[in-house]
């Protein structure tokens, strides 16, 4: 069966430029509608507009008896007006639609949308603590364990901002896979190709996958693939960094180094510790050895995502 071909990603609407907040104005990304969508399918969600609230609207706040009790969506002039019910179940809705997403992006602060840090009010006139969930998301998040959710505020920072792209696209490639029917030959060709991409984010999950799948004589494909997509997923939620992209890059030129010349070791093992130490980003020392890697082809290493996780022209590594 012939699939997208290219990630779908579910987004709160008001990112997207629609003015379905509660000041009927929008929240648009300009990261998102400018550069993201070249390479992404967007469908919009608006939560607090789905559960039939109008627009504009009185806002909505989260609000809890004290730091133990359950957080509930009220009105934020009168808390005897709820809405948690009514978000938590259209968050279920929305899940059934998302067999083919391969990321959410959803707007911070809000007390429906927002992933991490939204306000909760415990007392009148009390200030704000910074330690909730937006309703909505809290359930996508709890019934998507390891799938990509990120803010639209995180996306400014260089780094989770690959991050996060990065594992859509490995989530897109998982779905992919999927499409063309799994098997366990297919499984462990998927497992060796995110090797090094892995161990740039943890390599704990890269050995804990390893064991996983050393019960594909006896387990079936279907029930190892579940196992394996949350755990691959939760593992890449782990940042790489320039030690970890260095230990990587001198793991690959391993391969090399019986066909490469001492200059050459010797200037890509600087450029390897210019990343190491900050001097310059992990796109620098890859695209020497990529260069290397045409030079001295290695179909092992030349198939491997770590090369390129995303396409090159969103220049995520450019920063990192
Ligand atoms: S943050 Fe969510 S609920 Fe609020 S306007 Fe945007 S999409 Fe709608």
């Amino acid at each position: 069966m012939e699939g997208p071909s290219r990630p779908k990603l579910g987004i709160s609407s008001c990112l997207l430029g629609n003015p379905v907040r509660f000041d009927g104005g929008h929240k648009r990304s300009d990261y998102v509608t400018a550069k993201l969508a070249n390479y992404f399918d967007f469908s919009s969600f608006c939560p607090e507009q789905a559960i039939g609230l109008p627009t504009p609207r009185q806002p909505i706040r989260l609000v809890a008896e004290n730091s133990d009790a359950e957080v509930r969506a009220v009105h934020v002039r009168d808390y005897s007006v709820e809405h948690t019910k009514d978000l938590h179940q259209y968050a279920a809705t929305v899940i059934k639609k998302m067999a083919g997403f391969s990321g959410y992006i959803v707007k911070k602060d809000s007390p429906s949308c927002g992933m991490e840090r939204v306000k909760v009010y415990e007392k009148d006139n009390a200030p704000a603590e910074r330690r909730g969930v937006g309703i909505f998301t809290a359930k996508l998040m709890l019934d998507l364990p390891g799938f990509p959710i990120e803010e639209e505020g995180r996306l400014n920072d260089p780094r989770l901002r690959e991050n996060f792209i990065t594992r859509v696209f490995t989530m897109f490639r998982w779905q992919e896979l999927l499409r063309r029917g799994l098997t366990k030959k297919s499984l462990v060709e998927f497992h060796t190709r995110h090797k090094f991409l892995l161990l740039a984010h943890h390599e704990i999950t890269y050995r804990k996958l390893g064991r996983l799948l050393a019960d594909l004589g006896s387990v079936s494909v279907d029930v190892i693939a579940t196992s394996y997509i949350k755990l691959l997923m939760t593992g890449l939620c782990h940042l790489a960094n320039p030690r970890k992209h260095a230990n990587v890059l001198m793991h690959i030129m391993g391969f090399l180094k019986d066909q490469m010349s001492a200059d050459e070791k010797v200037e890509l093992l600087g450029l390897i510790d210019d990343h190491r130490t900050g001097l310059v980003p992990v796109i620098v020392p890859l695209t020497l050895l990529n260069h290397f890697l045409r030079r001295y082809p290695q179909n092992y290493i030349v198939k491997q995502y770590y090369l390129e996780p995303h396409p090159r022209e969103l220049m995520l590594r450019n920063v990192i």
